[in-house]
């Protein structure tokens, strides 16, 4: 149920609405737009109808969200989410490239990643320190020790970095480290780790599950968002379909369809989603034209050196060209190559 204020309404009236609404034990989220402020309310939405709330002072009209996914829902907030991400933010008219190995392998290769990504716009290193892989017997992460170097390369070049976490006895190791957690599509509906990752103060890219609909994925948003984490940023990388020709199929219709049910930054991942280096320019100029937020992109300094996915990583050159090339799409939809800037650079 969203409960929707009138224009002007008082600080002191907003918390008396949402102290009536908290009292029936329901959840409350504020949603502060330019015209007016949405009091989000989730929870048992019956018990709402022993307070007749439109006599409220304050309270301008109520409705129901129909949606099963309520807090993620365009209708709970007026604006944009935006996420602060190191210098810059995720969401509105920024577009933000996160770029780095699958995993992190060494100090040196992940210097030598940072030093070339960052001054090309990425405005994020990623690379897995635990990485999740079909077979037991692939190399799994340097774990803690990876973690260890990607805060060194941050503190190093101010790099934020995103690092995935897998379990729920990791995650708070992870968060000691990470500034955003990456949720894989093989977790993507481990529920008890939507629940840790939801308690913690970090941003969260969800990747959507390789069988899971845009529903699923949202509802698996809707599960962090429900403990109070709202930083929360949606991975479109390609699904299982009948087709070999990829890796994944990427769903680029998933983009809009997210855009107009949700609030939350969409973003592709165009390296999983193709499986192949060739496909990645492609696949992320068409993400940025449907009007994706940002992407997840893999680039190692020695491609074929990887010890995982090297076939799907741009070189460090070849990520200069990826930056490049997207310049006249992101024109073309009016965004700001780089994320939208909140500092200065340092
Ligand atoms: C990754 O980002 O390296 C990864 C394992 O991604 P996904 O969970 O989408 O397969
Ligand atoms: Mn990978």
């Amino acid at each position: 149920m969203i409960i929707v204020t009138r224009a002007g309404v008082s600080p002191d009236e907003i918390d008396h609405i949402r102290e009536r609404v908290e009292a029936l034990g329901l959840r409350t989220h504020i949603s502060v737009g330019d015209r007016r402020t949405i009091i989000g309310c989730v929870g048992d939405e019956a018990r709402l109808a022993e307070v007749p709330l439109l006599s409220i002072t304050g309270v301008e009209a109520v409705h129901p969200v129909l949606k099963p996914y309520k807090l993620a829902s365009r209708e709970f907030s007026e604006n944009e989410t935006r996420i602060p991400f190191g210098r810059s933010e995720i969401g509105g008219d920024g577009f933000t490239v996160i770029a780095g190995p699958c995993s992190v392998e060494g100090l040196d290769m992940m210097r030598r990643t940072a030093d070339r990504v960052g001054p090309a716009g990425a405005a994020g290193l990623r690379g897995g320190a635990f990485k999740p892989r079909t077979s037991p017997y692939s190399f799994r992460g340097l774990g803690e020790e990876g973690l260890k170097i990607l805060a060194r390369i941050r503190d190093e070049t101010g790099l934020p970095v995103v690092t995935e976490v897998m379990d729920t006895r990791q995650a708070e190791l992870v968060a000691g480290y990470a500034d955003m957690l990456q949720i894989g599509a093989r977790n993507m509906q481990n529920f008890a780790l939507l629940t840790e990752v939801g308690r913690l103060h970090r941003p969260v890219l969800l990747k959507r599950g390789m069988s899971a609909t845009i529903k699923d994925l949202l509802l698996a948003a809707e599960y962090v968002m429900s403990q109070g984490n709202m930083q929360v940023i949606l991975c479109e990388r390609g699904i299982r379909t009948f087709e070999t020709a990829t890796r994944n199929t990427f769903d680029l219709a998933a983009i809009p369809v997210l855009k107009r049910e949700t609030h939350l930054p969409v973003f592709a991942d165009p390296s999983h989603a193709g499986g192949v280096r060739d496909l990645v320019a492609p696949l992320s100029y068409a993400a940025a034209a449907a009007g994706a937020d940002g992407l997840l992109v893999e680039v190692h300094p020695v491609p074929e050196e990887a010890t995982s996915d090297g076939e799907q990583s741009l070189s460090l050159e070849e990520f200069d060209g990826l930056m490049t090339g997207l310049v006249p799409f992101l024109e073309a939809v009016g965004r700001v190559p780089g994320g939208a800037a909140t500092a200065p650079p340092a």
